[in-house]
């Protein structure tokens, strides 16, 4: 088999996200997908990715993943490159899997668990859908029953309530954030603490013990007013805090984990598996939270896993960047002995995730299950390329 085109195809309405399709002379396509500066992968691929894949045997997936990322046609890092790496990375294995029959998670050998458990991350439907802002105004009307950020800011105790109702016994939520972009996060006060710490109250009000909070800070913090909020946390009895300061450096992080005894997780920014090397020898974090969009790909991800696994870390793969990337996290997830949770977003499950793939991951009961099928099982649907704000580029083997 060999690779014949690489088609990248992004939509005007998501400016975020992109996906490539590697075509082969048996017929086979593989899907990949990647989040942020779509553009720019774009561009990677076609003008430096293309050239090195197009003619080859897409089955040598470690070959590429290593020429890919650090090789000679990527770099080592958690850039364009990367995210173009792992956007192909994700397609080699979709097109293993395909070429087999068999799923992901049996190719990676195995299924360790049958579903896995999920965490619903709070955020409304339109969250991330810019191509920088990220934060809601929460006095927009709601979209829906599952604008849940403007639910965790407004009424928590409501939203752990319709989440319980669900199934869902996990839930992720970020008040402190607004704080943040005040001060650069440098500052917060009293006040802001004790508003903070509100939505938290008021779940436990509500349902006690029964929902694990994860929080959330997005690396928008400085050490000293991130171990402040961690220290007025304590009661509330967060699950996890993720990314609680700037995640520019592993030893700031094992500064800041080793003064508090909530689990620390990080961190979906950062990419191959030298960086979470050097977050595991730093003991930085209690979970190792990571995008398969991001990191690298499947081939990278499963390395991480392992390395994670052999220092007594569990995994918890992110979503929020799109479903094929949930798809192929699911797969990793199936297979990896440390899985803890898989992120899931409600409003996007029943949202935009739904206007672009043929069938989605389905949630029961607080667990996620693969779609059935070869691969990551995951099919865009049909007319995505003829839509009007549809942007196709395709580079083929006859052109080079
Ligand atoms: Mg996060």
């Amino acid at each position: 088999m060999r690779i014949t085109a690489l088609e990248t195809i992004q939509l005007e309405s998501f400016p975020n996200i992109i996906w490539l399709e590697v075509h082969t002379d048996e017929g086979l396509v593989g899907l990949g997908e990647t989040f942020r500066g779509a553009h720019a992968v774009a561009a990677h691929i076609h003008h430096s990715t293309a050239p090195y894949l197009l003619g080859q045997d897409p089955l040598a997936i470690d070959r590429h993943s290593a020429a890919l990322l650090g090789g000679p046609v990527g770099f080592i890092g958690n850039g364009v490159e990367t995210r173009a790496a792992s956007a192909v990375d994700i397609a080699l294995w979709d097109l293993f899997g395909k070429s087999t029959g068999l799923p992901i998670h049996q190719l990676l050998g195995g299924a360790s668990r049958d579903r896995i458990p999920v965490y619903n991350t709070c955020s409304g439907y339109r969250y991330n859908s810019a191509a920088w802002k990220r934060t809601v105004d929460i006095s927009d009307a709601r979209e829906g029953p599952y604008d849940d950020q403007i639910g965790f800011v407004t009424a928590a105790d409501e939203l752990a309530l319709s989440l319980l109702d669900e199934g869902y016994t996990a839930m992720k939520i970020w008040p402190f954030d607004v704080h943040a972009e005040v001060t650069g996060g440098l500052h917060i006060s009293v006040e802001q603490i004790r508003e903070g710490l509100i939505p938290f109250e008021k779940i436990r009000n509500a349902v006690g013990d029964r929902m694990e909070v994860m929080a959330e800070f997005h690396g928008m913090w400085r050490l000293p007013a991130a171990r402040q909020i961690a220290a007025a946390l304590r009661d509330v009895r967060p699950y996890w805090l993720e990314d609680p300061i700037r995640m520019t450096s592993v030893s700031e992080l094992a500064e800041y984990a080793a003064a508090t005894d909530i689990k620390v997780c990080a961190s979906e920014t950062m990419a191959t598996r030298t960086a979470f090397r050097d977050l595991l020898e730093s003991r930085a974090a209690s979970v190792v939270m990571l995008d398969l969009g991001w990191c690298g790909g499947l081939s990278e991800a499963r390395k991480i896993a392992s390395a994670a696994d052999t220092y007594q870390r569990p995994i918890a793969p992110h979503d929020c960047t799109g479903p094929i990337v949930l798809a192929a996290s699911i797969q990793l997830g199936l297979n990896a002995p440390n899985t803890l949770y898989q992120e899931v977003v409600r409003a996007y499950l029943a949202g935009w995730y739904r206007e672009l793939v043929e069938e989605l991951p389905k949630v029961s009961g607080g667990y996620i299950s693969p779609v059935a099928g070869p691969g990551h099982g995951m099919t865009l649907q049909a007319d995505l390329k003829k839509r009007p704000d549809a942007i196709v580029r395709r580079t083929d083997l006859t052109v080079l």
